[in-house]
């Protein structure tokens, strides 16, 4: 996750989806077992934080387990790897520009002739902050955590008997913590014509919560943009034990490797399950986070992504949102969710208090049933105290 809080922002044309109502709730494929021992390697101290020539011993890990899973090399001459070069030195006629780090990426070939030249692509970064006076900031949940779901989705379609008809591409970026380096990098020198590109995936930070509370819930956002995921992800549910709540990208600004993706205009989906107090600290640890969750989501992107891959139309891009009373909807849940979470572990009177009188203002446009400027204007105001400054 880049530096700027995604979480300063509002949520937006969200739909609630309660886990335990859901006539669709399902087990998904991926299990902890499968996503936790990516998440230790990668978060381990010999890999010191995932910087430099540290970040390389990532690169090497996932060009392994690309070969092990017999995926296609990604990148020009049969290469697995994409050399980036410093920003300082990538616009001069410098021969030999110094590289700083390499996106790794892999792809299936998609098994209908008609489709096979339509691309969803899985993108995570790998990076993290390095090790800082002497502490390893290991990075575990932002991003081994996206990055392990990746590995998995990757490795669960590589092993089916009858292939997705789309063809699907597999990306770990690189220098994500620098400004989205890697998947800026990417966009402007891509291995294929990026409007091949139907759908991007990516998730940074899926294995926590939203200030560390107990929360059953993964934000994906960007669907507001491309009308057939908003459909799909109502129609596919959430495996059980996890509730999506759908955000509009719009407030949410550039916060991870979507950015310059959703700059083309390809349809975007971003998974995270927010914010928590060890954000970007060495104490963001793999014994902290949750695998039930982070197998959860991929078993979610999985299911999503195999959809999407064998559907007759593809996702399109529309400029066009539209606000609506969904929005007032999802902020309702999340409050319901923050003063359940609270009896597990106290809100203070403050919080409390704050997040009551957003439930009941909610709870009073809903009974009304319209949704006006003012009204939008507030509840903006509130997403942000809510998500920022309470907890
Ligand atoms: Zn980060």
């Amino acid at each position: 996750m880049s530096r700027l809080c995604w979480l300063l922002i509002p949520l937006a044309l969200a739909i609630p989806a309660r886990a335990e109502d859901l006539p669709n709730g399902w087990e998904g494929a991926i299990r902890p077992e499968h996503v936790r021992p990516h998440v230790e390697f990668l978060a381990s101290r010999e890999l010191a934080g995932r910087s430099g020539a540290d970040s390389a011993k990532a690169a090497d890990y996932l060009t392994k387990q690309f070969r092990d899973n017999k995926l296609r090399p990604l990148f020009a001459d049969g290469s697995f790897e994409q050399m980036i070069p410093t920003s300082a030195e990538a616009d001069s006629s410098d021969e030999s520009p110094r590289i700083v780090g390499r996106n790794v990426g892999a792809w299936l070939e998609g098994s209908d002739p008609k489709l096979r030249d339509e691309l969803i692509v899985i993108g995570t970064h790998f990076d993290h902050l390095g090790t800082r006076n002497g502490k390893i900031f290991r990075g575990a949940d932002d991003n081994a955590s996206g990055t392990a779901m990746m590995l998995e989705v990757a490795r669960q379609l590589a092993a089916l008997k009858q292939r997705p008809k789309r063809s699907i591409v597999f990306v770990g970026f690189d220098l994500e913590e620098q400004l989205l380096w890697g998947s800026r990098w990417f966009v402007a020198h891509p291995p294929f014509e990026l409007d091949r590109v139907k759908l991007f995936i990516t998730a940074d930070m899926i294995g926590r919560s939203l200030g560390d509370l107990p929360l059953p819930t993964i934000f994906v956002m960007g669907s507001e943009h491309a009308p057939r995921m908003k459909l799909l992800l109502d129609d596919v549910g959430s495996p059980r034990g996890l509730e999506v709540a759908r955000l509009g990208i719009d407030l949410v600004g550039i916060r991870s490797d979507y950015g310059p993706f959703w700059n083309e205009k390809i349809p975007f989906l971003f998974f995270s399950t927010g914010e928590h107090p060890d954000y970007h600290t060495p104490r963001d640890v793999p014994e902290k986070l949750d695998y039930d969750k982070v197998a959860r989501v991929s078993s979610l992107v999985l299911k999503l992504v195999e959809t999407t891959a064998n559907a007759d139309g593809a996702p399109e891009w529309t400029d066009e949102v539209q606000p609506n009373i969904d929005e007032v909807k999802s902020i309702h849940r999340i409050t319901e969710l923050l003063l359940q979470a609270g009896e597990k572990k106290p809100l203070t009177d403050l919080q409390r208090l704050i997040v009551t009188q957003a439930k009941n203002k909610c709870q009073q446009i809903l009974d009304r049933g319209t949704f006006n400027a003012d009204d939008r204007k507030w509840l903006i105001r509130i997403s942000q105290v809510l998500l920022l400054s309470v907890f």
